[in-house]
């Protein structure tokens, strides 16, 4: 990079930087924390996962958390921006380059091969030694809210964000099909955080869905440590013996705090 294409790409971090701080807080984790927590908190109490409500201060800590998160994505974002430019990835930007039926398969193959790297760089960071320092940021939400998505050590920030550039320049995807996986991601991880079962029972049991991680399997996540590692699905939980259903109680949570 020369000194222009570096003023360039800081200019590019400068402009992306307070589109995904604002956007992410005002709109999904604003909306959706102030519709459960705050307007319809009585309608929904029943689907409260645990009674616990997080405080004031813990939502506090989980934006300044996110705070270092978003920068780096943002870094992470102006390079996968100069990446497709360049034609360094397999992005395509013409419906026409592959057969219809592609696209759908490009956009699952990404989420398969993603879902993998989340739940083994997840089940790494809770590796004694490496929890301490890399994930217990976002392990100090025992509650989360829509909030505790991004908030997470800068290390942890860097490993999650890894993945995007690899999985570009791996799998041909069509431009709006990867915006609408950022906007797909982050959906899935705001309902996981969400604190609130908001599918109806019985949902998570059909077909292939059973295989879908869910807002109470990631909740259980924050609070048993040691199971349900998977992102999008339950996958490796299954084959690796990791998966639970079982919600502790508050007092077996308390004795397994920070492990
Ligand atoms: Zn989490
Ligand atoms: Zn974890």
């Amino acid at each position: 990079m020369n000194g222009s294409e570096i003023i360039d790409f800081i200019k590019w971090v400068a402009i992306i930087f307070p589109i995904l701080y604002f956007g992410y807080f005002l709109i999904p984790c604003g909306l959706s924390y102030y519709y459960f927590y705050v307007f319809r908190f009585e309608k929904f109490k029943d689907r409260k996962i645990y009674a616990e409500r997080p405080t004031r201060a813990d939502v506090w800590r989980e934006i300044r958390a996110s705070t270092s998160t978003i920068f780096i994505f943002s870094i992470g974002t102006a390079l996968v921006r100069e990446m497709i430019i360049n034609g360094q990835t397999l992005v395509y930007f013409d419906w026409d380059a592959y057969p219809w039926w592609y696209h759908i398969l490009g956009f699952f193959l990404i989420m398969v091969v993603h879902d993998a790297y989340l739940y083994w760089t997840h089940r790494f960071m809770h590796i004694k030694g490496i929890f301490h320092r890399v994930h217990l940021t976002h392990h100090r939400s025992l509650y989360p809210t829509p909030f505790a998505v991004f908030s997470s050590h800068p290390i942890e920030a860097v490993i999650a964000y890894t993945i995007i550039p690899l999985l570009l320049i791996m799998i041909p995807i069509h431009l709006w099909l990867l915006i609408f996986y950022f906007i797909y991601n982050l959906f899935t991880n705001i309902q996981g955080h969400l604190g609130f079962e908001i599918f109806p029972k019985g949902f998570f049991q059909l077909p292939l869905i059973r295989f879908s991680a869910t807002p109470t399997s990631h909740q259980i996540h924050h609070v048993h440590f040691n199971k349900n590692y998977g992102g999008y699905f339950n996958f490796w939980d299954r084959v690796m013996g990791t998966y639970s259903e079982e919600k502790p109680s508050s007092r077996k949570i308390s004795a397994i705090r920070f492990q």
